[in-house]
């Protein structure tokens, strides 16, 4: 990132002179790499502040543009508040939605999906990862489903299929045109990247999505997000998913080992609960309740020394319990009591250890009331 702050300072849409071309190429590059990550075309990706931006530009992009054929959304549950709040916000211009609930493995059932839709059916959103459990949805079989609705309908109008892929790009393999997907928010500071930088797929070609833009202006990015371009963050996030990329079997089997080792260590504690399918999940995703403690006590024992969460980032600064937790059925005080342990690149086995007795250490005390362990 560091010559684009300095070196290669052009203005990427500046293209009559070389500054701006050092610029251009650079982003030219860094579009081929994303695209190439999830079996797309240069074309197809347009460059966002983040996940949440891409989201919205697909959801009130999507319902603006095809308004006239249809109204009715669908999502999920579980779903990050960057997808449900535009959703709900369309539902007060008039827009229906339905939001799948998920069985106690996290999962959405492709039969409810089948009969939810509708002949006025215009946008499917189902994240690919969740962000707290890690929980993976079946895409492939999604995005089947939405194409043969749409096939079968007399106005052959298409179902767009969306997925909020940011937690997933650089975990797991995602591929667009396997998985019919038409839609796809992804960000790069999940995986290492610059915060402040991301990308929407949308498919420029057969079936070419419509979109609205959300920002009018100078016209970039195929005049769906107008905007000077960020050369050192898009860069930044190109490398950062070659490098997640070019890592992920060796990565993934690793974090597996490690995730392994930290649950078997916590086993000596009764009263763990795995909150979601132990196989269906990112690799270095571990999210626990944990019965008979106050969690609000547990994160306060626990920060001086582990890095951890109880939930998302976005919700961490209010005191409710998680709504994935509670759509998986857990009763508000276990998913209040949930611990969201994330393994990553830089993780260790010392590590494990370590992070398996402070959290057994602190839990014992809590529940024998030694709160002179406490800080
Ligand atoms: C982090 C995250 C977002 C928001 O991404 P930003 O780039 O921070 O806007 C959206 N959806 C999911 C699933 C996330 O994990």
């Amino acid at each position: 990132m560091l010559p684009y702050f300095s070196d290669y300072f052009g203005n990427p849409g500046s293209l009559s002179h070389p500054y701006g071309w050092e610029a251009e190429a650079a982003i030219q590059s860094a579009r081929l790499t994303l695209a190439t990550a999830i079996a797309a075309e240069p074309e197809d990706i347009i460059f966002t502040s983040g996940a949440t931006e891409a989201n919205n530009l697909a959801i009130k992009g999507v319902a603006e543009a095809y308004h006239t054929q249809g109204r009715h959304l669908i999502t999920v549950a579980t779903e990050h508040s960057a997808v449900l709040d535009p959703c709900r916000y369309l539902q007060t211009l008039g827009f229906e939605l339905t939001i799948l609930g998920v069985d106690a493995e996290g999962l959405i059932s492709l039969t409810d999906l089948a009969a939810a839709l509708r002949p006025d059916t215009i946008l499917v959103s189902v994240m690919a990862a969740n962000n707290e459990t890690g929980i993976l949805q079946p895409l492939a079989e999604i995005g089947q489903l939405c194409r043969e609705a749409s096939q079968s309908r007399s106005n052959r109008h298409k179902i767009l299929f969306h997925t909020d892929a940011a937690q997933a790009i650089g975990k797991i393999p995602l591929n667009v045109q396997t998985a019919a997907i038409d839609l796809m928010s992804l960000t790069a500071h999940k995986i290492y990247g610059p915060k402040g930088v991301g990308a929407l797929y949308v498919r420029h070609r057969q079936p070419r999505v419509q979109l609205a833009p959300q920002l009018h202006g100078g016209g970039q990015e195929r005049g769906l997000r107008s905007g000077t371009l960020n050369p050192p963050l898009i860069v930044g996030m190109a490398k950062a998913v070659e490098l997640a990329i070019a890592d992920m079997p060796q990565e993934s089997q690793r974090l597996l080992n490690l995730r392994s080792q930290l649950w078997q260590q916590l086993q000596g504690l009764p009263g763990l609960f795995i909150n979601g399918s132990w196989q269906h999940r990112l690799p270095g995703n571990l999210n626990l309740s944990v019965a008979d403690v106050s969690g609000a006590a547990v994160m306060l024992g626990l920060r001086s020394q582990l890095a951890i969460s109880s939930g998302s980032a976005c919700a961490s600064g209010n005191a409710k319990p998680s709504h994935v937790l509670q759509a998986m059925g857990r009763t508000p005080e276990l998913a209040a009591a949930a611990l969201r342990f994330g393994i990553g690149r830089f993780n260790t086995e010392a590590e494990m250890n370590t992070a398996a007795q402070v959290v057994i250490a602190t839990i014992q005390a809590l529940r024998q009331g030694r709160s002179e362990l406490m800080p």
